[in-house]
């Protein structure tokens, strides 16, 4: 695996999203900036972007943010997991994560197959909450 060029990628990825996160703090939640969010936004929010009422897209808005800041969070972790030669192993159960998968998600933390578990532990936790 090419060390230097993930963390090219995911340090990308952390400038894209925090510019993304500066245009939501700059513009305020649900501004009628809707249309040059949804151009910057558009890869994420496609399927929904023909749907619309105002409390919609106020929290879809929110929603975005969330992930964006999510998706942060996550790529940070990267980083930091490159820093101390952690990155690129399950940090569930250890074992190498494919390169194939690594390539597709420079910031995966877990195998495909402990990432199925997380998503169903989080899907049942919040459908406690
Ligand atoms: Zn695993």
């Amino acid at each position: 695996m090419d060390a230097d060029g993930t963390r090219g990628r995911l340090e990308e990825e952390r400038v894209r999203l925090q510019d993304l996160r500066t245009s939501f703090e700059q513009e305020g939640l649900s501004e009628e900036s809707e249309d040059e969010s949804l151009g910057e936004l558009s890869h994420m929010v496609q399927h929904q972007a023909d749907v619309g009422t105002e409390t919609f897209n106020r929290e879809r808005d929110l929603s975005i943010l969330e992930r964006v800041e999510a998706e942060l969070g996550e790529v940070e972790h990267a980083l930091h997991r490159l820093d101390d030669g952690t990155y690129g192993t399950c940090e569930a159960c250890g074992q190498r994560i494919d390169d194939d998968r690594l390539q597709a998600l420079p910031a995966a933390r877990f195998c495909l197959k402990d990432q199925a578990v997380a998503e169903r532990e989080a899907r049942a936790a919040g459908e406690r909450s």
